[in-house]
């Protein structure tokens, strides 16, 4: 199964591809955790990203659709993926579309957690104080201001990725504002179709 989770940040992407995961026997490739993978190593990628993704900015598509199609052939993807935080522009989504075609493989489904801005944003308030009182770090880019761009980019950019998949008939949405088990269960349903 070759999926994509779209969603704005804190739409539950992560949770939720955890238990496709599982489910599936097929891993999650989330950008977002490569590059802070890449960040923290001191990489050459890692050190152009850096500043970008603290101030909530978008890495280039260069850069991203480069990791992407390294990780999509290394062994543990030949069941399939799950690809998280990817495609987040429309030219990214055309260079997944060139570059699976040219590894000969397609996708069987895009996926959408819909969630409201207001409940992404007291949600992003709630993990950041979760995450301080396990005694963790939060995240450079979880704080209000950074988490503001990274949803107004979110419209901006990604949104019309939706409209992409919508366009090309592949696009199913799932109300991603529901407990988590209902999302599960409702991708479930939605991917059984
Ligand atoms: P995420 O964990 O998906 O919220 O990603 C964290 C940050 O990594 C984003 O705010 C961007 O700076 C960067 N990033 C992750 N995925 C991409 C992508 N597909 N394109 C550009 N930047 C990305």
């Amino acid at each position: 199964m070759r999926l994509i989770l779209l969603g704005p940040p804190g739409a539950g992407k992560g949770t939720q591809s955890a238990r496709l995961e599982q489910k599936y026997g097929i891993p999650q490739l989330s950008t977002g955790d490569m590059l802070r993978a890449a960040v923290k190593a001191g990489s050459a990628i890692g050190l152009q990203a850096k500043a970008v993704m603290e101030s909530g900015g978008l890495v280039s598509d260069e850069i991203v659709v480069g990791i992407i199609e390294a990780r999509i052939e290394e062994p543990d993807c030949v069941k399939g993926f799950i690809l998280d935080g990817f495609p987040r522009t429309v030219a990214q989504a055309k260079a997944l579309d060139a570059m699976l075609k040219k590894h000969h493989k397609e996708l069987d489904a895009v996926v959408e957690l819909v969630v409201d801005d207001q409940i992404l944003l007291s949600r992003i308030e709630n993990r950041a104080r979760e995450t301080v009182a396990a005694g963790g770090t939060v995240r450079a880019d979880d704080n209000p201001e950074s988490f503001k761009k990274r949803l107004a980019q979110y419209h901006e950019l990604t949104a019309p990725v939706s409209h992409y998949y919508k366009s090309v008939g592949e696009l199913r949405t799932v109300d991603g504002m529901a407990a988590i088990d209902a999302v599960t269960a409702e991708l479930d349903a939605v991917l059984g179709k």
